[in-house]
């Protein structure tokens, strides 16, 4: 059995994150990822950083590339009606947003968590917390088809929404809110120039889009898609047909098209669970809570927790005091709800759903026509886009 502070399963952004915080207030810590480093650095997710996610990564030595490669963002285009209407941010709330994909944060994690030298299992299976509503929690695992244990301080479950942290919690102790959305998003990467310098989100009568993007070179476009779609039945021209037929028509005849390099369907859920402590284990990130991407919120909430446990954790360790701890789950809870409205507003605003076709429809161009054209509606979009403060 080997012993550390913190056992932390999963090597996603919350979990690696976390990790390096703890590490530079010295808590030393063990992470446990299922799979390989290059599947996790293959999974093609978000790209949309805000500002204090940038903040952290650089507390913990790995925004130096995203200074550098990542493109800055000062504002956002809706497009409704077949015009587009330019959103300025910055002028409204004095931030920007970042483009910086998940697999290059994720990659600039590993990279500094394998520089200080600490200690990540890949491949860890049947990986499991034990004993955390006691004062001796500990994790088993498989590696190599040999059984080990970790003995802990505190366990942290990083390990998404489909991962083993909070499924070991006895369901009288947790208590689970959620809204299934009865669509998905088909998304295209393309190694082609985006189409437009910021992204486009458009309502259209034949169902959102959004153009965003990895950097100048590499695009990423999403169409709204019924749930019963298959990967298989959407060859690239039909994906670039369809994006074409819901963008206006300056857009789509700018639009470059290319082969895909990465093709998938995400279906769409709001998930909250409630609390985010259990005894001496912790979730954070999309073990806790999922949002439907339209937000951009899933991984910048991943930090926004890693973020308050890490502080928590340190005042436990250097100032022997509990209050951090007792108090990380309500108020991570109360930044993740904002973000969980944020995420349905705006999905509800910009998708067709299979009951909106007449009222529903109108109300929504209502919104938008409104949302463009009041300073007030536009700074409380804005100040939700570039992330509630910390
Ligand atoms: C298809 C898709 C597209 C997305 N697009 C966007 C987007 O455009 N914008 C946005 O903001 N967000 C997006 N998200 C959400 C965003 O990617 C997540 O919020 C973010 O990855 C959360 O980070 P995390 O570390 O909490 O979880 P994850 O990134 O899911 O990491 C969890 C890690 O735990 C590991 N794990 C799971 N189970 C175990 C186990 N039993 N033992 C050990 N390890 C385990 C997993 O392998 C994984 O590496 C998307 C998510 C998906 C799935």
């Amino acid at each position: 059995m080997s012993r550390t502070k913190v056992a932390i399963i999963g090597a996603g952004p919350a979990g690696l994150l976390l990790g390096q915080l703890l590490h530079t207030y010295g808590i030393d810590n063990i992470i446990l990822e299922r799979q390989t480093p290059d599947y996790v650095l293959g999974r093609i997710r978000a790209g949309l950083l805000e500002e204090g996610t940038v903040t952290l990564l650089g507390e913990v030595g790995a925004a130096d590339r995203a200074h550098r490669e990542g493109l800055i963002h000062h504002g956002v285009e809706l497009a409704f009606g077949g015009v587009r209407h330019r959103i300025d941010m910055t002028a409204a709330t004095g931030k920007t947003v970042m483009i910086y994909g998940q697999t290059e944060v994720t990659f600039d994690l590993m990279t500094a968590r394998s520089a200080a030298g600490l200690a990540t299992v890949y491949q860890a299976a049947d990986v499991k917390p034990l004993d955390f509503d006691t004062d001796r929690p500990r994790v088993s695992y498989v590696k190599d088809g040999v059984g080990h244990e970790i003995a802990c301080d505190f366990i942290v479950g990083c390990d998404g929404f489909h991962g083993v942290s909070r499924a070991s919690v006895k369901p009288s102790a947790i208590r689970t809110f959620e809204r299934i959305y009865p669509f998905g998003w088909l998304g295209i990467l393309s190694e082609t120039p985006p189409v437009s310098p910021e992204l486009i989100y458009t309502n259209h009568e034949r169902g959102f889009s959004l153009c965003t993007m990895r950097s100048t070179h590499r695009s990423r476009y999403y169409v709204q898609c019924s749930l019963d779609d298959r990967i298989d039945q959407w060859s690239d021209d039909r994906f670039w047909d369809e994006l074409k037929r819901r963008l206006d028509e300056k857009t789509a005849d700018n639009l470059v098209t290319g082969p895909s390099i990465e093709k998938s369907i995400a279906p769409l859920r709001s998930f909250v669970a409630e609390p985010m402590r259990f005894g001496r284990m912790f979730l954070a990130g999309d073990a806790a809570h999922i949002v439907p991407p339209t937000g951009a919120k899933g991984l910048n909430l991943a930090a926004s927790d890693a973020h308050y446990l890490s502080l928590a954790l340190r005042e436990f360790y250097d100032e022997k005091s509990s209050a951090g701890i007792d108090g990380y789950s309500e108020k991570a809870l109360c930044r993740v709800w904002k973000a969980v409205r944020f995420s349905w507003w705006m999905t509800a605003m910009l998708h067709r759903f299979p009951d909106n076709e007449g009222f529903g429809a109108r109300l929504q161009l209502a919104e938008l026509d409104y949302l463009v054209s009041s300073k007030a509606a536009i700074a409380s979009l804005s100040e939700n886009y570039v992330g509630l403060p910390y």
